[in-house]
């Protein structure tokens, strides 16, 4: 549920007229009003955004594709699911933003990640527009031929939306390498054009980049070392706590460790498991990647590892947190918890996962707070370096494509600090990537006239 708090005077209308242009859009009206509450100081040093009525126009889609999925599971059966494609805002570049398969998929769900994915993408300073796709697919115990087959029928609607100049879809949960390529080739069959730029996320040798599938874990985890860092301090030797145990949190783990952090749980949608003597994250590999089994197995592998079913993961006491996994996992209690048992730093790889409730103890707290949309842009960014590698038939070794990566987590979080900073709000992230993204983005609306 969003909660009442006043909007600045001017920007409570612009809701107001979201929340009744988009009923029953929960999540996505929390997304907005996450922004839209930064914006006050704003429209005064730019009044000229609320005269053109920028607001409006950036919580207004600019094309909204949704669409019937029919494949035939491996009984035989008719299967329809729904297909979704929301180009949100193409002003700095094509529209650009993952696929999510999941059974929780809705339109509100979809918009709210289109939405935060624009000022993410203009905080990368890399030329990509917002969007966001999915289907309400749940690809939890299908087979590969089904995972194909509705792959298939699912960018036989989409293609013809997309193009590399056009609209660049890429992953999310429930997309990885495998969908990836089974909606590449579909879109190569239907096209009849190789047209590499199309996609992000590929595999390494047709097309992929070095680095994407590391990208979003290994920059959160150096959005919060440069948070650290501000403050004196550093990852060596901190407890940490990742949920999840996909592709973000599994990188999330791996730089975590590498720069000296001990990450002692993880999770998904079951339970999590604590590891006292750190993750062994090898055997999460081999569990998830490869195995595509639950987390609960970890246990049966490492005997002094316990798995907590149905467990909240944020009881476990730690000094940096790191939700990975899914929207709105840290509620108000979760993060008061957090706070009191010694948090001092949370990166977000994830796309909101915590509520507005929490966001408010967590900055309350004054503990570094690092949202989703700064943190988790490694991801994007790389996919933007993936299309320049597209556009360019180039393709750039692992060591030089993970400096690109470092300099543009380390430039987010500079901007960031920096533009809290000019607002009048030191070290709240939240206000300087709200503030830092939006004016990206109406500058450039207003400089192409009324689009
Ligand atoms: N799904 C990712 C995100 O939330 C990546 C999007 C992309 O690479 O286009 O930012």
């Amino acid at each position: 549920m969003t909660t009442r708090a006043a909007l600045p005077e001017g920007i409570e209308a612009a809701y107001q007229q979201v929340q009744a242009r988009n009923p029953g859009e929960e999540e996505f009206h929390q997304a907005v009003k996450e922004v839209l509450e930064s914006l006050g100081p704003v429209l005064v040093k730019y009044p000229e955004f609320a005269h053109q009525k920028i607001i409006q126009r950036v919580c207004e889609p600019e094309r909204q594709v949704i669409f019937r999925v029919p494949w035939q599971d491996d009984r035989c059966e008719i299967q329809i699911n729904r297909g979704f494609r929301v180009q949100f805002n193409s002003v700095l570049g094509p529209y650009k933003g993952g696929l999510r398969f999941h059974p929780s998929v809705s339109l509100g769900i979809i918009k709210f990640l289109g939405f935060e994915q624009i000022f993410k993408n203009a905080l990368t300073g890399m030329p990509i527009g917002g969007a966001k796709g999915g289907s309400d697919f749940d690809p939890k115990g299908k087979s590969e031929h089904e995972i194909m087959r509705f792959c298939q029928s699912f960018m036989t609607e989409l293609y013809r939306h997309l193009g590399e100049y056009t609209d660049v879809p890429a992953g999310d949960i429930g997309v990885g390498g495998r969908e990836i390529g089974y909606l590449f080739g579909q879109y190569k069959r239907l096209t009849s054009r190789y047209e590499s730029g199309v996609l992000t996320g590929k595999g390494i040798g047709w097309g992929g980049a070095l680095v994407r599938k590391e990208a979003t874990g290994y920059g959160a985890v150096y959005f919060v070392r440069e948070m650290l860092k501000v403050r004196g301090d550093s990852l060596a030797g901190k407890t940490c706590l990742v949920s999840g145990s996909g592709n973000v949190a599994i990188y999330t783990i791996e730089k975590l460790a590498e720069l000296g952090a001990k990450v002692i749980a993880c999770s998904d949608s079951n339970g999590f498991i604590i590891d006292e003597k750190g993750i062994d994250l090898d055997l999460v590999k081999q569990l998830k990647e490869v195995e595509r089994r639950r987390i609960a197995d970890y246990a049966g592998y490492r005997k002094h590892a316990r798995y907590i079913a149905g467990g909240n993961i944020w009881d476990t006491p730690c000094q940096v947190a790191m939700p990975s996994a899914t929207q709105n996992e840290i509620n108000g209690h979760d993060a008061a918890t957090l706070v009191r048992n010694g948090c001092i730093a949370v990166g977000e790889g994830a796309n909101m996962p915590t509520t507005p409730e929490g966001v408010r103890v967590f900055l309350d707290a004054g503990i570094a707070y690092g949202p989703g949309k700064a943190a988790n842009a490694g991801g994007v960014a790389t996919s933007a370096l993936e299309m320049q590698q597209n556009a360019s038939r180039d393709a750039w070794s692992f060591e030089f494509t993970e400096r690109k990566l470092d300099e543009i987590m380390t430039g987010i979080h500079t901007t960031t600090y920096e533009t809290a900073e000019e607002f009048g709000a030191r070290g709240n992230y939240v206000v300087g990537a709200n503030i830092a993204g939006f004016i990206k983005v109406a500058k450039a609306m207003l400089a192409l006239g009324l689009i």
